[in-house]
């Protein structure tokens, strides 16, 4: 199956970024790569690259996250219909660096609004230092995956999941592979556990924190691992077109 690659820019990048990143990419990404490229540029950025998509096709769009209501008077939001309009085809839901602020119930009712509007959530999951420390990465992802299985009937599907241990993110650091693996394949278990409709192919498990060229090749080799999302790394074009290029 193929893997899928995406770069969360965060709150990085202006208009010469955007252009430049998608003229570089488009012109080097191999032919051959048959992998689904997502990109994730900051909300002001999702126009100039949604022209960049339609003109190459050679990526998605996604946005890195919405708020919890559709149509209401919200000073300063973007609401999940909106990013549908604009071309977005995923949406970011849960990333701990906007977790944090957030309960449990609002990023329930960011995930419904989301497929709601016919696009696919990449629902993140993972464990702080503090939790890992104590033995406590399953029944905090366990908790944080009840979201999906109280919304299972709005999925289509194709549920996505992004495993990002939280002190990975940005740190250089990254989780054993063995590790990597158990955890994803523990995430598989606990969604046919529950929801025993499903099929394994119809769940991603990506992983993410501290991705780059050197590591992306044998965490993409690594059992139940079915893409990666990359922060830092996918800022640097040519880091993240070779990334993209990598044989597996
Ligand atoms: C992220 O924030 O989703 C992420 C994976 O960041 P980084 O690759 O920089 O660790």
């Amino acid at each position: 199956m193929n893997k899928i690659i995406a770069a969360n820019w965060k709150m990085h990048g202006n208009n010469n970024f955007v252009s430049d990143y998608f003229e570089f990419f488009t012109k080097n990404l191999k032919n051959k790569c048959n992998n689904e490229i997502i990109i994730f540029p900051s909300y002001l950025h999702l126009d100039k690259a949604n022209i960049f998509k339609k003109k190459y096709n050679s990526f998605k769009l996604g946005a890195q996250s919405c708020h919890f209501n559709n149509k209401i008077a919200q000073t300063s939001s973007i609401s999940a219909d909106m990013l549908s309009d604009i071309g977005c085809d995923y949406v970011l839901v849960g990333h701990s660096e906007w977790r944090n602020n957030n309960d449990e119930k609002t990023i329930s009712h960011i995930l419904q609004n989301v497929l709601e509007n016919n696009m696919v959530p990449i629902y993140c999951v993972g464990e702080n230092l503090s939790e890992k420390e104590n033995s406590k990465t399953e029944s905090v992802i366990e908790t944080q995956l009840k979201n999906i299985i109280d919304n299972s009937d709005l999925f289509n599907n194709k549920i996505v999941i992004a495993y990002e241990p939280v002190w990975a993110i940005g740190s250089g650091l990254t989780p054993e592979i063995s590790v990597i693996s158990f955890i994803h394949s523990y995430i598989k278990s606990k969604l046919l556990q529950k929801l025993p409709s499903l099929q394994e192919k119809d769940i991603m498990v990506l992983y993410g924190g501290s991705v780059n060229l050197k590591n992306t090749k044998e965490i993409l080799k690594t059992n139940n691992v079915d893409g990666v999302l990359i922060g830092g790394a996918s800022i640097n074009i040519e880091e993240f077109t070779n990334i993209c290029n990598e044989k597996l």
